[in-house]
């Protein structure tokens, strides 16, 4: 069977290094991007390079018109789309809750929370055998900050990942006996472009003495976590939440 799989924010970070493994490991790839298309058609480029199929999809999660134009495009290119990766994230400047206005919230929980539900219902409607569909995985990529609340940094963020978490429980049970398996990691401290979002690029480095391993991790490392989740071998595995964090 032709394995395709979906990667919301599929352009850069943790997205782009999964959308590259999956790609050697024989997937076609619909990679999702919010504004940056030079990053997804690189991503793209590197895919077909080695012989592999990809499309680049330009589409904000957090809005339902353009989750479902993503899912048709990467169908009509690649074909049924077997797994989601529900990666797109963000988070804004480093502050307290005191200092959080409803604005932020709005943006934060529209792309971690509202995109993570539209791309899993988008999902289930195409891979549930409910639909007609064959059955599939999707794994939400959630974070260590849904336990550890990112105090002072970002209450917000860290609860729309306690969300996501909570999606991948309900969801897993939800539509286990429709072919659908659903598992979410929790990555720690990565070396990605987000933290600049916060305000503070070096941010990994100023944290990495307190984590057990003693380093920050990379993105490829996230990525092997997710394609073990997405792969036969993971078969008797959902409704899992996998810390992908150096014991942090
Ligand atoms: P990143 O390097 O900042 O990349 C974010 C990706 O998401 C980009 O491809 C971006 O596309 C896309 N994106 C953002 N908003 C979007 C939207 N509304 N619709 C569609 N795509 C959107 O981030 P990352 O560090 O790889 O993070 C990936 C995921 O891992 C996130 O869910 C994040 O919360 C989670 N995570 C990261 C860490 C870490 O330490 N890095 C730790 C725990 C969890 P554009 O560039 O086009 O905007």
């Amino acid at each position: 069977m032709t394995r395709v799989v979906l990667i919301t924010g599929g352009s850069r970070g943790i997205g782009a290094a999964t959308a590259r493994l999956a790609a050697e490991r024989g997937y076609r790839v619909g990679v999702d991007y919010h504004r940056d298309a030079d990053a997804a058609e690189a991503v793209v480029r590197d895919i077909e390079k080695v012989g592999g199929r990809a499309l680049a999809v330009q589409a904000d999660v957090g809005r339902e018109e353009d989750v479902e134009r993503l899912f048709d495009e990467v169908q009509s290119a690649l074909g049924p789309v077997t797994a989601l990766v529900n990666n797109a994230g963000i988070l804004e400047r480093q502050a307290r809750v005191d200092e959080i206005d409803a604005g932020r919230l709005g943006r934060v929980l529209s792309t971690n929370v509202v995109g993570a539900f539209l791309c899993a219902g988008a999902a289930v409607r195409r891979m549930s055998t409910r639909y007609g569909g064959v059955g599939g995985v999707i794994v939400n990529v959630s974070s260590r900050a849904a336990v550890l609340g990112s105090p002072g940094e970002y209450v917000d963020y860290a609860a729309s990942k306690a969300a996501v978490d909570t999606l991948t429980v309900g969801l897993a049970r939800e539509v286990a006996a429709e072919g659908i398996r659903v598992c979410g990691v929790r990555p720690g401290l990565i070396e990605t472009e987000i933290h600049a979002l916060g305000g503070e690029p070096g941010r990994v480095a100023r944290l990495a003495p307190g984590v057990p391993l003693g380093r920050g991790g990379s993105a490829e490392e996230v990525a092997h976590a997710i394609l073990w989740l997405l792969s036969d071998e993971a078969s008797y595995v959902t409704g899992t939440l996998l810390d992908v964090s150096g014991g942090r």
